[in-house]
């Protein structure tokens, strides 16, 4: 340092001792380029070479007396120089970046996995939503993702979603890694006309719904992935080890960071459904849908409505009122859908043909099975996870200073003029009605997920148990 100073000052007794162009030109008059004395000329050629090579020399002095510190400062830090590198250079927004989610949560895990149905061409799309499902969620927990498609997966797709996540958790995942990846293929048997089913008759009615303009009505891989949705995937071999599946779709977003693992709150909540956007269903899909609710109760000696049910119930009518849990995203139980009371009313519903006479969406089906079968408190609403699917957005507002979740990316100034209480969607007077019994529900049932959770999940985080080896 003193060595420095002492140079500086060298240096500016110099420079005062030394006129200036401007003090030369000052003192005498203008002249012509060519009658310019020589020796001024040359003088400050000079001056300008000594300045540079002295200039030059402090430089190299302060690299060289810099270097050994710098590279044990760098050899000392290199973790975190190594981490922030990759944290800046990630694919992940930069809120996710920050917030350091390559972090591996220690601790229990529940039997769960991440159930994708998708194309071969939906890679670009799964990445989207791999973009902000991992950073929210997955890059912590690490839940096996289990891709499902009727076609045979290219090795393409699946090299994509491992190159993704091996970049997204610093960590090296190969297409075979069957601790965070699967991939199946549907049995023919669940993605194809059944036998009861008259593929002419039928055909016929979906060009005519598609003619009064239903969504869908006209595509026949459509009216196979309802039904698979409805009543197959979750007998999926690749399935049958788990008990929990979060169903996550191509081309979705997630707002916010998950502070506490959602499979772990259904189990210890006794929670068989969650949902977290709900929406009125395009009656023509599903006209003669509730009709058959209403006759699988009789049936079965059901003689009241049940009380879930009651919740989707148009009581003037008494018919379904179309409300439904969309189904796009869902936290559930695979063992309930697994279960023969389900599994009795899917083969009723399906019986009827009218997965494909009419176009029966796996929402309004799940909707009115949890409806018959669950109780009111079984149901979940996610309110905390920020989520978006097409043009429907659902994003927290009230609960961030709890510090269960959240910051979230989602514009909650623009939402507010989109949503209605506890982001459920109103399209008119008549579904405000609706939507005022399942105030009354989340009222009297929904379990809030608090400080309590968070700390508790923190304390699993730092159980000695190691955490069990994933199915
Ligand atoms: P929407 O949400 O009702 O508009 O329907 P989507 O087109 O998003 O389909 C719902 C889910 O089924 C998504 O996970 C799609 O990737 C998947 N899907 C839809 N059609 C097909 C298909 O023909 N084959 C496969 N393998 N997946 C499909
Ligand atoms: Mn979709």
């Amino acid at each position: 340092m003193a060595r420095r100073k002492e140079k500086r000052t060298e240096s500016s007794l110099y420079k005062a001792r030394t006129p200036s162009l401007n003090d030369v030109t000052a003192q005498q008059p203008p002249i012509q380029n060519e009658e310019r004395p020589a020796a001024s000329k040359g003088f400050m050629r000079k001056d300008l070479a000594r300045v540079i090579a002295e200039e030059l020399h402090r430089w190299a002095q302060v690299v060289v007396y810099a270097l050994p510190v710098l590279s044990i400062i760098i050899t000392r830090n290199w973790d975190i120089i190594n981490k922030t590198y990759q944290l800046w250079s990630s694919p992940l927004p930069p809120l996710s970046r920050l917030r350091g989610v390559f972090e591996e949560a220690p601790g229990t895990r529940a039997n769960a996995a991440i159930v994708v149905l998708a194309r071969n061409r939906d890679a670009g799309e799964v990445v989207h939503t791999l973009k902000t499902f991992e950073p929210t969620f997955n890059a912590k927990y690490r839940y096996p993702y289990v891709f499902l498609n009727d076609k045979d997966w290219e090795p393409q797709f699946k090299q994509t979603i491992a190159d993704f996540l091996s970049e997204v958790r610093a960590v090296n995942i190969s297409v075979n890694d069957t601790l965070y990846l699967r991939f199946g293929k549907v049995k023919e048997e669940h993605w194809s006309w059944p036998a009861h089913v008259d593929k002419t008759a039928a055909l016929k009615d979906m060009r005519q719904m598609a003619d009064l303009g239903v969504l869908h009505a006209n595509k026949e891989s459509y009216h196979h992935m309802c039904r698979f949705q409805s009543g197959f995937f979750f007998q999926h071999e690749l399935l049958k080890d788990f008990k929990w599946y979060w169903r996550v779709e191509p081309d979705v977003d997630f707002f916010c960071p998950l502070h506490y693992d959602p499979f772990m709150f259904m189990e210890s909540h006794n929670k068989t459904y969650g949902f977290n956007i709900v929406a009125p269903e395009f009656m023509a899909t599903i006209p003669s849908l509730g009709k058959t609710v209403k006759a699988y109760m009789r049936e079965r000696n059901i003689t009241s409505i049940p009380p879930t049910l009651k919740l989707m119930w148009n009581e003037t009518t008494d018919d379904y009122s179309g409300f439904h849990f969309w189904s796009n995203f869902e936290i559930g139980s695979l063992d309930w859908l697994r279960s023969r009371e389900y599994g009795e009313f899917f083969e009723y519903l399906d019986a009827t043909g009218n997965f494909f006479h009419e176009r029966w969406g796996d929402a309004p089906v799940h909707s009115v099975a949890a409806g018959l079968l669950l109780r009111p408190d079984e149901l979940h609403y996610f309110e905390d996870i920020g989520y978006r699917h097409a043009d429907r957005i659902h994003c927290p507002i009230v609960k961030e200073k709890q510090g269960v979740y959240g910051p979230c990316e989602c514009d909650v100034e623009e939402l507010k003029r989109r949503r209605v209480q506890w982001g459920i969607w109103a399209y008119s007077d008549r579904w405000m009605n609706e939507l005022k019994k399942w105030q009354r529900w989340a009222k009297a049932y929904q379990t809030p997920v608090n400080l309590e959770d968070k700390r508790q999940a923190a304390l699993v985080g730092q159980a000695s148990d190691p955490p069990p080896v994933l199915p």
